[in-house]
């Protein structure tokens, strides 16, 4: 049976998505699942100067890529729809005549130069920017003569500035605002629609949402909202500020930064698994770090969540777990994931044989890190390798025309590989030459790598006829 724990992912498609949101997004997720509660999906699109065409379509494909399913929302429904905020437009003015019939919002009618004078005056004398109340001291007689000249106006709400609002948060336990930090806030745009305060609160409200989980850019959102649920008398949900997601350099990640938008790791061929790995670990310590997102809606520890306020994004762990996630993954499972990567880099492997194809997968299944490289681990089959005199000497040494005459020696037998490479061997041994130099020249000839591909392996996956012209060509 659900329980009244509801927790809601409110995306803005306003873009694309990014870790912050799918950090979010997964949190919420990981606390419904636990608490067996109810996971909302809530498109705040109102801002429709900024909204972008599709965005709300991909952010559902997204959150089921992700397997990060919601109980109710857009196409699932629910009880507490709509989940759009366009369409709920008529609750939020419901809401605001019940706010201004109890006197605690009023209508401003300044325009934006005196706002911006004003604010410029206040900041030239020292002062944080606020609203003078100005438009709160109005007479009704003046403001219906205001109306009567349709002027434009936006509401306020109230702040009462001798209050201190304290709220809940998970990770760092009470926070109190002192009011008097902010000013009278507005709740409408000129044009009649309402902000995002509001229509947040609100729905926040209204949709009986017990936790707010979001970002903590959101934090001084929060205590506007805390005004709010004090101006109707409203119970505060608790809240869980998330710390900003930075980059190595502790600044917050951006666009800029590789791996910030879940569109860079999938056409990187990150795994939805390992993305929701680490973003469930990043920041905190777990004695078991690879686990699925189920595993860990088990035995996620919200009661003891650390309390920082910024997160340091680390592209090397994710792909080591995006490594340990593709090892998991059973062989057709991988080969179905990676066959675009190996069409695109290399077309001529549509007309090879899919048992062939497999083969080469399978064989370099343990070096694949993120999907994409395939296209580079499978080059040594698909490309035929460029020997590099001047790179073979440096990197071999004085030894290098030894090595070289040595396996010259052995060409008669390449027909045959397998006697070949047992031959190549035995004279090997015989030589003050060492094993493995040799051996990783061959490599080189064969696939242009010094290291890698084991050998028995790649005299297994090249045919003969390969593995003879690219010695020949190398040697003679
Ligand atoms: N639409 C807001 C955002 O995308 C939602 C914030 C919240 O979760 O309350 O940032």
């Amino acid at each position: 049976m659900k329980n009244k724990i509801r927790v809601r992912f409110a995306p803005s498609p306003t873009g694309i998505m990014h870790l912050g949101n799918v950090r979010a997004a997964l949190m919420n997720y990981l606390f419904a699942r636990q608490k067996n509660g109810t996971f909302v999906l809530r498109m705040e699109d109102t801002d429709t100067q900024r909204n972008v065409v599709e965005a709300e379509k991909k952010i559902i494909i997204h959150l089921k890529w992700l397997g990060l399913g919601y109980d109710e929302g857009p196409l699932a429904g629910g009880e507490y729809g709509p989940y759009f905020q366009t369409e709920r437009t008529q609750l939020y003015a419901e809401k605001l005549t019940e706010l201004a019939g109890h006197n605690k919002a009023y209508r401003c009618f300044c325009s934006k130069e005196r706002l911006d004078t004003m604010r410029e005056r206040q900041r030239a004398a020292g002062q944080p920017p606020r609203y003078d109340r100005t438009c709160a001291l109005i007479s009704e007689d003046k403001i219906q003569r205001k109306l009567d000249a349709k002027l434009p106006y936006i509401w306020r709400v109230k702040v009462n500035e001798h209050q201190i609002l304290d709220i809940k948060d998970l990770a760092k336990g009470t926070i109190s605002f002192e009011m008097k930090n902010f000013s009278d806030f507005a709740i409408t745009r000129q044009d009649g629609s309402f902000t995002f305060i509001f229509t947040n609160f609100v729905d926040d409200w209204l949709m009986e949402i017990s936790h707010v989980i979001r970002g903590e850019d959101h934090l001084s959102n929060t205590a506007l909202q805390a005004a709010l649920y004090d101006a109707f008398m409203l119970k505060l949900p608790t809240f869980w500020h998330l710390p900003i997601i930075c980059n190595q350099n502790g600044e917050k990640l951006s666009k800029r930064d590789f791996g910030f938008t879940l569109h860079d790791l999938q056409n990187a061929g990150f795994l939805p698994q390992a993305i929701v790995n680490y973003l469930t670990i990043i920041g905190g310590s777990f004695e078991k770090e690879i686990q699925s997102v189920h595993d860990f809606a088990q035995t996620f520890n919200f009661e003891k969540i650390p309390s920082s306020s910024s997160i340091k994004y680390d592209l090397e762990k994710l792909t080591w777990i995006n490594h340990q996630w593709v090892s998991k993954l059973a062989d057709h499972e991988l080969i179905a994931s990676v066959m675009p990567y190996v069409h695109e880099a290399h077309p001529e492997s549509v007309t090879l044989n899919q048992e062939k194809l497999n083969e080469l997968i399978i064989a370099i299944k343990p070096e694949i890190k993120t999907l994409v490289e395939v296209k580079q681990l499978l080059a040594f089959y698909f490309q035929d390798p460029r020997f590099d005199a001047n790179l073979f000497k440096s990197t071999m040494g004085d030894n290098a025309e030894k090595i070289l005459d040595l396996i010259r020696s052995e060409l008669h037998s390449v027909e045959k590989p397998e006697e070949f490479l047992k031959e190549l061997k035995a004279k090997i041994k015989a030589s003050d030459l060492k094993m493995k130099e040799v051996l990783s020249s061959v490599r080189y000839i064969l696939a242009e790598t010094f290291s890698g591909i084991g050998m028995n392996d790649l005299f297994k996956l090249l045919e003969p006829e390969k593995i003879r012209k690219r010695l020949q060509k190398a040697l003679n």
